[in-house]
């Protein structure tokens, strides 16, 4: 691992915050491999050094990664101040801080990540990332062929034009009268799937994730999370 600034890595460790922490190195109550250390600019090798803080041995949280089948009517987010109901009422039985990575609209269901592992939320949530998204879009009625090819060659949104999108599959049931289109973005503007498709004047009947950096939903009821495995986290790095 790349070596830290001390007072990041006490922070990351959850003692405190990072000004707190540049506060305590000052004050001297911090020891990095039993020496006193009380140099702001200190960079430390956090897997191999040990710092203690008030005489307390510090370490980081252990890294969780878990993938929820958000509901639709929840919102992504880690508290609410109206008391809806928010992605973490589904984290039943995990003590730990964990948050989002990225989000989905309260009226999209789907794949949604949540770690408290920062700077991979960080690398998953920016733009040059390019993390491949597959959304399972349902509208009304039937949806036409040069809508759907300008959809994937980019829309202009408000926001600029959107990226290229992969028209993974779409089909038209006669019974219901809905049209339904995978598509996998690379990007993650704010609603883009719907204002993509409001572009044309469609309106999504329903919007489902289904897929998130090669990551999919298979055993996952709506609702319900499991933890990633190893091999997934790698994968995702
Ligand atoms: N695009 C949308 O429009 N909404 C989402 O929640 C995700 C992608």
């Amino acid at each position: 691992m790349e070596k830290e600034r001390l007072q990041k890595y006490i922070a990351r460790c959850g003692y405190t915050s990072r000004r707190k922490a540049e506060e305590l190195i000052t004050k001297g109550v911090v020891q990095v491999n039993g020496r006193y250390v009380t140099e702001l600019g200190t960079k430390i090798n956090p897997d191999i050094d040990r710092v203690k803080v008030e005489g307390k041995l510090i370490h980081p949280p252990k890294p969780l990664y878990f993938l929820l089948n958000k509901p639709k009517g929840v919102i992504t987010s880690v508290s609410d101040p109206e008391g809806r109901t928010t992605v973490m009422d589904y984290l039943k039985g995990v003590d730990e801080r964990v948050y989002p990575v990225g989000r989905l609209d309260y009226n999209t269901e789907g794949l949604l990540l949540l770690t408290n592992d920062g700077a991979l939320a960080q690398m998953l949530s920016h733009p040059s990332a390019g993390v491949k998204k597959t959304y399972e879009v349902r509208l009304k009625g039937r949806v036409n062929d040069d809508h759907l090819t300008t959809i994937s060659e980019g829309v202009a949104l408000e926001d600029g034009i959107t990226s290229p999108a992969e028209l993974i599959d779409y089909g038209f049931d006669a019974k219901t009268g809905l049209t339904t289109i995978d598509i996998t973005i690379h990007e993650g503007r704010n609603r883009q799937v719907r204002r993509m498709f409001e572009h044309f004047g469609y309106r999504i009947q329903n919007l489902k994730r289904i897929s998130y950096g090669g990551l999919n939903l298979s055993g996952v009821k709506r609702g319900a999370y499991r933890s990633l495995t190893d091999d997934e986290v790698r994968q995702l790095k």
